[in-house]
């Protein structure tokens, strides 16, 4: 505490402003003792009338934290002033935790919410990069993740059109190879070790930083972040990171997960074609699809012959493979716009988006032949199979998945009767 008088001359302090400031200023004007201008400068304000009011009066001296008060009161026909330093350095510490800790939360909360409201996968981790953006401070960013070693970039933010190509080209694959054993984050903020990237030096960027997403032991991908501005690298920046980093891997892996589960709930569990479930679902949208755009569009079924005789003669489980091998000639033989599902036991649908009846004819009895030519071996058993097939066409042989289906059944009902191992189109008049 020291007091003053209106011109600013030091008339006394106590052993504690000694201390702070190191000997005694008394009889010193305080704009004249080292680092206390400011304190004129405020001393001036209040004598001015300044109100106090949040921040304004604090001041910071040899690395701590004080807040001034100022009182005045009247001394021998004088008005003097007293100055009350109240060092706060712990609490400002305590302060910055708290903002830093309440950031991380709005992080975690932010974040998590990102996952919570989009709606399909590809949203969500557009929104979680967007979110990871805003919260770190960095310009341009990206998400890689691992497909079977494979980097894969699942969302870009902020990217300019260049290097997104480039780095769509790999520019930065090597680089993000290199580091996949490492467990921390790699930052570079060095101008001389940007160079090591060309592509990231010719846009500018000064700040890269590449951090590692694993759960548990798991390497699931790469979070890509950088600035064209620099920024110092703190201890701050790099807790944040870190706990982004955590966050992101977790989302990553909720992702994979629900995908996962998507995938099951769609694909038949003994050919790995799409189930039954699946063909009525995009059955329909292809019809509201080809109403929309005027288009037209195909779908086959199979049914192999005499299956029936396969389990009969080799059992079930040879069966199955057969079930399986056929499944990988449909897979070889069709598009990959088309849907190929297992309808039912040994009864296979495609719907050919896009096609027209005759074009699907051709493939269908191409599919034949080669399912007729074909040498199955399953188990070690060596045997052959044929297999019939109908085909309908929207809009012609039906303007709804009903009728369009009962059509193509019809078709098949029709090369059964004929006598198997053939094709047939459904005509108005097989009905
Ligand atoms: P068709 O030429 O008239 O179609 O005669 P088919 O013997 O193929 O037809 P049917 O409907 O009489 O028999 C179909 C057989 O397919 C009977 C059933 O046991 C078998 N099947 C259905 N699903 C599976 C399966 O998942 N695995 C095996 N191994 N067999 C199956
Ligand atoms: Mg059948
Ligand atoms: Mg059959």
């Amino acid at each position: 505490m020291l007091i003053l008088d209106a011109k600013g001359t030091v008339l006394m302090h106590n052993q504690a402003f000694s201390e702070m400031i190191g000997g005694d200023c008394s009889g010193a004007n305080i704009k004249a003792v080292k680092g206390m201008l400011e304190i004129w400068d405020l001393f001036q304000w209040y004598i001015k009338g300044g109100k106090e009011e949040q921040g304004r009066n604090r001041f910071s001296f040899h690395d701590r934290y004080y807040e001034v008060t100022f009182n005045d009161f009247d001394y021998k026909d004088k008005t003097l002033y007293s100055i009350v330093f109240h060092d706060i350095s712990h609490f400002l510490s305590i302060e910055q935790e708290l903002l830093k800790r309440n950031k991380e939360l709005m992080a975690i909360n932010t974040l998590s919410s990102a996952f919570i409201i989009a709606k399909d996968m590809g949203a969500v981790l557009n929104r979680m990069m967007e979110t990871v953006m805003m919260i770190t401070d960095f310009s341009l960013g990206w998400l890689v993740i691992l497909e079977k070693e494979n980097q894969k970039i699942v969302s870009m933010k902020g990217v300019p059109e260049g290097l997104k190509r480039s780095i769509e080209d790999g520019c930065i694959a090597e680089f993000i190879d290199s580091i996949s054993n490492e467990d921390e984050p790699l930052y570079i903020f060095d101008r001389n070790d940007i160079q090591l990237i060309p592509c990231l030096k010719k846009e500018g960027i000064v700040f890269f930083g590449v951090i590692p997403l694993r759960v548990y032991d798991s390497l699931s991908g790469f979070l890509c972040l950088g600035n064209r501005i620099e920024r110092t690298f703190d201890f701050d920046i790099a807790s944040m990171m870190s706990l982004v980093g955590n966050q992101v891997s977790l989302i990553l892996e909720k992702v994979k997960l629900f995908e996962e589960t998507k995938r099951l709930s769609i694909t038949d569990a003994l050919t790995g074609l799409y189930n039954a479930r699946y063909f009525y679902q995009s059955l329909d949208k292809e019809i509201e699809r080809a109403k929309r755009y005027k288009e037209s569009f195909s779908l086959i079924i199979f049914d192999i012959d005499d299956f029936k005789e396969v389990n009969d003669n080799y059992g079930h489980q040879t069966g199955d493979e057969v079930l399986k091998e056929f499944s990988k000639i449909l897979l070889q033989l069709t598009r990959k716009t088309d849907i190929v599902a297992r309808y039912g036991g040994e009864e296979f649908v495609i719907v050919l988006p896009n096609t027209h009846k005759d074009v699907a004819y051709s493939l269908a009895e191409r599919i034949m032949k080669e399912v007729c030519e074909t040498v199955f071996r399953c188990n070690d058993n060596m045997l052959r199979i044929t297999v019939s097939g109908g085909i309908a066409g929207f809009p012609e042989d039906g303007s709804n998945s009903k009728d369009l289906l009962y059509s193509a059944d019809m078709a098949l009902y029709e090369a059964k009767k004929q006598g198997k191992k053939r094709v047939i189109q459904y005509r108005g008049d097989t009905r």
